[in-house]
């Protein structure tokens, strides 16, 4: 018998994921833990002519709360997924050729008579003291020295993230969903039938198989799976950059913010481990755009996110091909992209979760975050079948400024630096940045304060490193820090530099850190 007490029978509780890749099986992991044991019918259709976009590998912070919430064993994850620890991204050649500065998940020093410590630092930069911020990070210098441990409370208070095999991490979801009872059919999604309303009933869809792991998963997906027509109260598109279902519902334009963010290509190439094993991301700016470095276990990840007007398709290759040298392990894939979002993830029964919701390119790594936060305002507003207006506009409101936040905060990577080499870099630092970010860099060029807006994703700790990374200096300080004498200032500094160098001693190297634990 089917569990109907949870759940209103006229309510939604058939839900259909398109797409399997990180998004689909996110969306497939995140829905069944929370209907676990309700009377709600989960199914993901997923395609064998189609390959998921398999790059996401870089992760932030949040990826730790989405598996806690889940319940998985981070061991078991680290292990299944062939992950590494992440402390940051280090960023060569941004500001200037040969300059390098590390963004770490982390706040620096803490806070003195209730002054920032940014504030505190400056003001011993008056007294002569001319330690660079970076000595009073205990991330920044574990990265330094390619070492890692978790936070401890005597270590500090550090976020750290992963870097994983995006394909293993969907197979990871995707076997912890069947569990749960999530159906698996492979399957080619045709068309959608659309009702006047706008309203998906069904989707017409060429079957190869279904496969569920209990006989009430498969009475359940009965409800959904009618021969070649899936029917389902709700839709989740997680079908990658074409947007299957949501583009067929779409009233408004995609926000297309491509003139911030010229980036529109990418070439990916998996190549050998590095013995290293560095415990961050690396993003190195080059002719077009950047590279970046992703260390897993066994591998690392390559590519070349660059602007296809600047540099063509071969050009990028190569150049990318040349960076690796004689390491390469795969053929080099290919991607193309627009800057920008949805203006609305979320239209009457249909939900774009992943790339068919929009593209910031991967500079801080937070699409699978994005993925994350837009499974979590669908459970927030998890609608029943009267599809309240109300709480879909606000879906998309947030969702649409947790973007434009992220998009200020990649802008002004590009638009500080120095580089004038080529004219990608010449032409991508004359562009008008939008009012938001120029408020947050003129406020901050002022006395040093730290503008944070609403829906952040990223604190303001992560602001301080890229504003000063590339470069902008502070003209005035906070007048609370200016009224402490030098002796106090120096004093607090000395302490917070040299815990954080008796704290680094004790700190395996990464690699250790993991082949004695993992
Ligand atoms: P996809 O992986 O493209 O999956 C789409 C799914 O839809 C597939 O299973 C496909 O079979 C299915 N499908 C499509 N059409 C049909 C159909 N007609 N019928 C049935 N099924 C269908 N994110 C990060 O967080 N960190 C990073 O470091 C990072 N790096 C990136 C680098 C690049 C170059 C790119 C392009 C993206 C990067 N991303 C990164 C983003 C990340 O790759 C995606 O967010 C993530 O892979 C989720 O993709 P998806 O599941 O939305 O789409």
């Amino acid at each position: 018998m089917l569990d109907t007490s949870c759940v209103d029978r006229g309510g939604v509780h058939r839900i259909l994921i398109v797409g399997g890749g990180t998004a689909g099986w996110m969306a497939a992991a995140s829905l069944s833990n929370h209907f676990r044991g309700k009377d709600c019918a989960i199914c993901v259709v997923e395609s064998d002519l189609i390959s998921p976009t398999g790059v996401g590998e870089a992760t932030i912070p949040t990826i730790r709360g989405f598996n806690s919430l889940l319940g998985i064993d981070e061991r078991d994850f680290i292990e299944k997924t062939d992950a590494t620890f992440k402390l940051g991204i280090n960023f060569e050649d941004w500001l200037d050729d040969g300059h390098s500065f590390f963004h770490p998940f982390s706040s620096y020093g803490k806070r003195f008579k209730g002054i920032d410590f940014h504030q505190i630092w400056s003001r011993g930069g008056i007294a002569g003291i001319d330690l660079p911020l970076s000595e009073y990070c205990l991330a920044v210098k574990m990265a330094k020295l390619m070492k890692f441990t978790q936070p401890r409370s005597e270590l500090g208070d550090f976020g750290y993230a992963f870097h994983f095999d995006a394909n293993k991490y969907a197979t990871y979801l995707r076997d912890y969903s069947l569990a749960l009872g999530v159906t698996r059919i492979k399957g080619h999604v045709l068309n959608a039938d659309v009702n006047h309303e706008g309203f998906i009933q069904s989707l017409n869809v060429d079957i190869d198989s279904a496969e569920s792991e209990t006989k009430l998963a498969k009475l359940k997906a009965s409800e959904i799976l009618d021969k070649g027509l899936l029917h389902a109260d709700l839709f989740v598109d997680c079908s990658g950059f074409k947007g299957l279902l949501i583009n067929k519902l779409q009233r408004k334009s995609y926000l297309d913010w491509s003139h911030w963010l010229p980036c529109d290509s990418a070439v990916a190439i998996r190549s050998k481990g590095d013995a290293v094993l560095r415990p961050f991301t690396r993003s190195i700016a080059s002719s077009s755009g950047w590279q970046w470095q992703i260390p897993l276990r066994n591998r690392t990840g390559n590519g070349y996110v660059y602007s296809g007007s600047h540099e063509s398709r071969e050009d990028a290759e190569n150049r990318l091909l040349t960076h690796i040298g004689d390491d390469v392990l795969s053929e080099p894939k290919h991607f193309s992209f627009k800057a920008g979002m949805q203006s609305e993830f979320w239209v009457n029964n249909c939900v774009a979760v992943g790339l068919s919701s929009g593209f910031l390119e991967p500079l801080e790594s937070t699409s699978i975050a994005l993925i994350q936060s837009g499974l979590s305002k669908l459970l927030t507003f998890f609608p029943d079948k009267n599809w309240n207006q109300c709480d879909i506009n606000e879906a998309n409101r947030q969702q649409q400024i947790e973007n434009e936040r992220i998009r200020d905060f990649l802008i002004l990577h590009y638009c500080l630096s120095k580089r004038k080499d080529t004219d990608f870099w010449r032409d991508i630092t004359s562009i008008v940045i939008p009012d938001t970010l120029q408020h947050k860099v003129d406020v901050f060029k002022s006395k040093g304060y730290l503008v944070c807006y609403d829906q952040e994703p990223f604190e303001r700790a992560s602001w301080l490193s890229v504003l000063t990374g590339m470069g902008v200096q502070q003209s005035g300080i906070d007048s609370r820090a200016n009224g402490l004498s030098d002796a106090e200032v120096s004093a607090f500094l000395s302490v917070t530099s040299s815990k954080v160098a008796a704290q680094i001693e004790r700190v395996p190297l990464h690699k250790d850190f993991l082949r004695m634990n993992f």
